[in-house]
């Protein structure tokens, strides 16, 4: 029988990407709703701290082991900001589009060949809410920041990111294109490769 796994994300675009990079694992994903996630407190300092606290909410929830992430927006010219607070950087309720001009206009005097970010992310696995051993996947992606959105696919700040190597933002690829390179897909390489060694 397959075993079951929550996956503790509201985000649809999360959602959409984490799907696929634990097809291999030999389970079924459970997706808590909405309010059960929009009424967990992210008070941690650091991305591994709120994926945590997510996981272990959820695997309290649901009698499941739990998948969490956190993940955000580095901006070097900004002292790692919005960092841990990308998804409410606005404000609250989060809203992406006002996220997105915050952004533009913090970096409004940030010159070309300054504008250097990264997306981060931290996955955890907890086998339960009690879990002392959860392992941990780990990913960063680099790109920069450009001065006007491009692209509609992806989610977040995917318009404004921009990767030079491939001369795109991360909106201007396909869920599979992003999901062979980003941030989320290293950390879930890391977690599934941990977890199909046993752990
Ligand atoms: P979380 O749900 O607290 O982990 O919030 C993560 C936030 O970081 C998202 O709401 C986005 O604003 C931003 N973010 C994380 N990963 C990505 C990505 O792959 N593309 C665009 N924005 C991202």
């Amino acid at each position: 029988m397959t075993a079951k796994v929550a996956l503790a994300t509201s985000n649809e675009g999360k959602r959409a990407e984490l799907a696929p990079l634990f097809e291999e694992l030999d389970v079924e994903l459970v997706l808590p709703s909405a309010s059960v996630m929009s009424e967990i407190e992210e008070t941690g300092l650091t991305f591994l701290e709120n994926a945590l606290i997510k996981a272990r909410a959820v695997s309290a929830i649901t009698h499941l082991p739990a998948i969490a992430d956190d993940s955000g927006l580095s901006v070097d010219a900004l002292g790692g900001k919005p960092g841990v607070h990308s998804a409410r950087y606005a404000g609250t309720p989060s809203n992406v589009n006002k996220n997105n001009e915050k952004l533009l206009h913090a970096m409004d005097h940030v010159l070309d060949g300054e504008r250097n970010a990264a997306f981060q992310c931290v996955l955890v696995y907890l086998r339960r809410p009690d879990d002392p051993v959860p392992p941990i996947g780990v990913g960063a992606w680099e790109g920069e920041i450009l001065r006007e959105p491009r692209g509609s696919q992806g989610f977040g700040y995917d318009p404004l990111f921009f990767i030079p190597g491939l001369n795109r933002t991360a909106a201007e690829l396909s869920t599979a294109e992003k999901n062979a390179i980003s941030h989320r897909a290293k950390a879930a390489s890391q977690l599934v490769a941990m977890l199909k060694d046993g752990g």
